[in-house]
């Protein structure tokens, strides 16, 4: 479990003869450049190797016509300390997920901790500890973004001004705690706004035990800024009650894996019908019940192309430049100014698709050969991917 020393840097690199350039943004979600160059972990540069300075890099990658995206964003993880997870008690893997393209996570909240504390004090406290311990703490080089307090009945908006000035930038899912009126939840995501943190609401039924049902008007005025699992998780609410948590809110719409299939492209495609892709984000929920998924993102991808019949180029930007925007990242975008974090992919071996964009359309998954974070390689070959036909070469310096 290698541990991202933050004094590291990566110096400059260039990346050159990328033959697919995926740019996270729906709008353009293929850029017509072979060639991006990298200083001490930011992009400084994207375009065509001779209008590139490429000039004594610390590191050169000759990525041998295969496709270069940004690192996979997953929206919605349940992480507790370190890489462990209680919930099926498995270690290893936040840096087995970067196996899988995955380069930052956003939690919903620490709510596997064992004796997770509920009392206003002790949820604070959880929460501030788990920002400064994933602040410090990177498995696999991921960007964990954690300390997520669930909120409970009796908190103030002196809470979250306190949680605010902590550090805290996030709410963990709203519905997992006691408060679970709309009226009340509205009340605390107001307060978490006013004072910069962002907010998801669990969607639907039950997760586990002991958890309950969230409902589409409860959704509706709780007006979290993200629809956690719209798609359930597992249990999902009606496909039309989800269309019309699409049509009547404006908020980010967040398709799970660790939820209900059929409503995840039915939600997709409906946001696509109401001309707002841009809201569509992708994540795993897990760990959960159904495990930890390391491939739970590039499957997303996959199933929602594939099944969904969406263009494989822009089911990529769900998972990058949507999730970055909506969240705002420094990541998920291929342009200068944006964080060098790289998913190296190309089409798996044997796949019946004729490139990586087809081989996803018909519902394989992606081959990743190489992942960079902050400009630094975190795995070549992956060990959890099938395959890719071609991975990239590292032809001058270290990594
Ligand atoms: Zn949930």
């Amino acid at each position: 479990m290698a541990q991202a020393a933050a004094e590291e840097k990566s110096g400059k690199v260039v990346i050159k003869n990328i033959g697919l350039l995926l740019s996270g943004d729906l709008d353009r979600p293929i850029l017509d450049a072979d060639t991006v160059v990298v200083q001490d972990g930011i992009i400084t540069a994207v375009g065509k190797e001779k209008d590139c300075d490429t000039a004594q890099p610390d590191l050169l990658i000759d990525v041998r016509k295969t496709c270069l995206a940004p690192g996979l964003i997953d929206s919605h993880v349940h992480p507790v300390f370190g890489d462990w997870t209680p919930r099926q008690n498995q270690l290893g893997w936040i840096e087995s997920t970067m196996n899988g393209g995955v380069t930052t996570m956003i939690s919903a909240g620490e709510v596997h901790l064992p004796g997770r504390p509920k009392d206003i004090v002790g949820l604070k406290a959880l929460a501030i500890t788990a920002q400064r311990a994933f602040d410090s703490f990177r498995p696999g080089g991921v960007k964990v973004l954690a300390g997520a307090p669930v909120i409970e009945k009796g908190m103030t908006e002196q809470d979250f001004k306190e949680l605010a000035d902590a550090g805290v930038k996030l709410l963990g899912e709203v519905g997992l705690g006691s408060v679970k009126a709309g009226e009340e939840a509205q009340k605390m995501v107001a307060w978490a706004r006013k004072y910069g943190i962002q907010s998801t609401i669990h969607t639907g039924g039950p997760s586990i035990p002991g958890s309950g049902l969230i409902d589409k008007d409860v959704v509706l005025e709780a007006d979290a800024d993200i629809i956690g699992h719209i798609n359930g998780g597992h249990t999902s609410l009606s496909e039309a009650h989800v269309c019309e948590l699409c049509e009547k809110s404006t908020r980010g719409i967040e398709i799970v894996h660790n939820g209900n299939e059929k409503v995840a492209i039915a939600a997709a495609q409906h946001a696509i019908h109401l001309k707002c892709p841009h809201r569509v984000i992708l994540g795993t929920d897990g760990p959960a019940g159904s495990g930890v998924q390391p491939l739970g993102i590039l499957r997303m991808i996959a199933l929602l192309s594939s099944l969904g019949n969406i263009p494989a180029e822009l089911v990529f930007c769900f998972a990058t430049g949507n999730t970055a925007r909506m969240r705002n990242l420094n990541c998920g975008l291929i342009e200068p100014g944006r964080a060098a974090d790289f998913v190296f992919m190309d089409r798996a071996q044997h796949t019946a698709g004729r490139d990586l964009l087809d081989s996803v359309r018909l519902g394989d998954i992606p081959g990743i050969g190489m992942v960079m974070i902050d400009g630094l390689v975190r795995c070549h070959r992956s060990r959890n991917t099938p395959p890719a036909t071609e991975v990239p070469v590292i032809v001058s310096g270290h990594a």
